[in-house]
């Protein structure tokens, strides 16, 4: 077996990290992952971490779910890749199917991607080219939120407005129009009220609404109220333009039901899938939309929605991600998870009573606190991740937001352990800033 100092050495002398500074990635003391079970990764020098930022968001069922295994196993020894364009294959048609079930009403086709961000480009272009060919050429301005963030593509950044990761790229961007950014509920009442305004103004301008429902993962967790989103699934078919919602993050319970959607009781015309889709095992995606759009493409080949990934339905990912579906519904995964959100509401209620907290806050199975002075590159929340390393808690903050993102079926007592070791971080961190 490789040794974990000449993988370290391969890594800081041939990787390009993401999201990481060329001075964190040569300082940094990495986790070396040899292996990983439920909530936790084990590092090459044998020491266990609660991985408690869910593996970057995906780790809805544990890693290493034994259903998960298997299934991939099976479907290796089968059938590896299928190119999708003139044939089929059971996975991908069946998961079709499945997905369309599991879905808000009304989401009838499935168009697959292979991660997040190609989820965002497939829904905006699919948006955009349904007006062009259906009598509304001028509908092709995207409304957006402040501050929401869809992926690092072009067209995802472009769709997004998380300042620090992506404004050095400003001017790839196509044009969308943005609403203030919103910090806390009565920004995101202004927010809000600025996107119906200018749906108000200038609908026929509208190729959709493209927002990430009930939380900016991104931006900082931040959470609005689930009225908002129907307020906009209202004024949306009033003005007759697309809602677009990317439930990448939000998606299969994280924030309690199977989407955020549910909170508002809304399905929009497009939803965006990866991440718990297949639970952190395979890269994958896909983009649900309504017969309507569908059939906008009818028409003959140059009326097709003509794009197409290599990897597009690959039987791996199709066939893990129907196993995901499986067992959702095999483990009650979402009712289970309803306990495990209290106890995470509950710790989170703890923590916003340390002293140099604000904001605590907790929606399902993200529980999330600001330190200090918010803003992403803010010192305090890595201070408080190398602390919870050194109890064997790994977590990943955005600057001086803090969170969690645990599976959705944590044992209770694995996840009030980690909780206590981020709460005494954060205590003690504070104490010493102080
Ligand atoms: N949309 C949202 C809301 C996300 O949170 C993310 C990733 N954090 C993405 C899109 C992009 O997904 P991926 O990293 O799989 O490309």
């Amino acid at each position: 077996m490789t040794s974990r100092s000449r993988i370290l050495a391969a890594d800081k002398a041939s990787v390009f990290r993401p999201f990481t500074s060329l001075e964190d990635h040569a300082d940094e003391d990495s986790l070396v992952v040899t292996s990983a079970e439920g909530p936790f990764v084990f590092d090459a020098d044998g020491r266990r971490f609660f991985d408690a930022s869910g593996a970057w968001w995906c780790n809805h069922l544990g890693f290493q779910h034994p259903r998960l295994v298997r299934a991939l196993r099976d479907q290796a020894d089968t059938l590896c890749h299928a190119a999708m364009a003139t044939a089929t294959h059971e996975h991908a048609a069946l998961l079709a199917e499945e997905l369309v079930a599991a879905a808000p009403a009304g989401l009838a086709r499935v168009f697959y991607g292979d991660n997040g961000s190609t989820a965002v480009e497939i829904a905006a272009k699919i948006a955009f080219q349904y007006w062009q060919q259906n009598g509304a050429p001028k509908r092709r301005v995207f409304l957006t939120l402040g501050g929401g963030y869809h992926g690092d593509t072009v067209g995802a950044m472009s769709l997004g407005g998380v300042d620090s990761f992506h404004a050095v790229f400003h001017p790839l961007m196509f044009e969308v129009a943005r609403s203030p950014e919103a910090r806390d509920a009565a920004g995101f009442e202004s927010a809000f009220a600025w996107i119906l305004d200018r749906l108000r103004t200038d609908p026929d301008s509208i190729a959709g609404v493209f927002i990430e429902p009930l939380v900016l993962g991104a931006a900082g967790m931040r959470f609005y109220d689930p009225r908002h989103l129907r307020a906009l699934r209202e004024a949306t078919i009033q003005h007759d333009t697309f809602l677009i919602l990317d439930e990448v993050f939000t998606g299969y319970g994280r924030t309690g039901p199977m989407w955020a959607a549910d909170h508002a009781g809304v399905a929009p015309d497009i939803l965006c899938t990866a991440k718990g889709l297949t639970a952190g095992v395979l890269p994958f995606g896909a983009v649900l939309v309504t017969d309507r759009i569908h059939r906008g493409f009818a028409g003959g080949a140059s009326r097709a929605f003509l794009h197409g990934h290599t990897f597009y339905g690959n039987p791996l990912g199709a066939r893990v991600a129907r196993e995901v579906l499986a067992i959702y519904r095999d483990e009650q995964i979402l009712e289970g998870a309803r306990e495990r959100a209290d106890v995470i509401r509950d710790a989170f209620t703890s923590i916003g009573e340390i002293e140099g907290t604000s904001g605590a806050r907790a929606l399902g199975m993200i529980g999330a606190v600001e330190l200090g002075t918010p803003g992403y590159f803010g010192p305090l929340g890595w201070e408080v991740a190398r602390h919870a390393r050194s109890l064997g808690v790994a977590i990943r903050p955005l600057g001086n937001t803090l969170y969690v993102i645990p599976p959705l079926n944590t044992p209770i007592g694995d996840l009030e352990r980690m909780l206590r070791v981020v709460e005494t971080s954060i205590a003690e961190v504070l104490a010493s800033a102080r």
